[in-house]
């Protein structure tokens, strides 16, 4: 098991990926699938938070990380989410989004099929 910020060694030798956020899993699965089609808004605010030569500024995720003392029961990313609606005020456990593809979002099923609107 390799722990690391570094996306681009995860990608280059592992075969399966955890996302954590808030000391949770929040996406789970093959590490292709996962970076090539992430299911939860916090892996595709990650991944695009990369520095990418194509673009003249680097993309931050907004906000910033939960207060650990102050935890709720919403879904700890849902202050930082463009996608976030009424039902993220409940943490949605792992989602099964594939056969071993899993993701922790109330939305991620519509985000893998391109019919998710960012909200916000
Ligand atoms: S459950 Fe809601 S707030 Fe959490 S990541 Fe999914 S859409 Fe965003």
């Amino acid at each position: 098991m390799l722990i690391s910020h570094d996306i681009g060694a995860i990608a280059s030798i592992s075969s399966r990926i955890a996302v954590f956020y808030a000391g949770k899993i929040v996406e789970m699965g093959p590490s292709e699938q996962v970076l090539r089609e992430p299911a939860m808004p916090y892996t595709k605010a990650l991944l695009n938070a990369l520095p990418d030569p194509s673009k003249t500024r680097l993309e931050a995720i907004k906000g910033y990380p939960p207060d650990f003392t102050t935890l709720g029961t919403e879904c700890a990313f849902r202050p930082r989410c463009p996608y976030a609606i009424e039902a993220c005020s409940k943490e949605p456990g792992l989602i099964s989004v594939g056969a071993v593809h899993q993701a922790a979002c109330w939305r991620a099923q519509e985000i893998l099929d391109r019919v998710a609107e960012p909200v916000g």
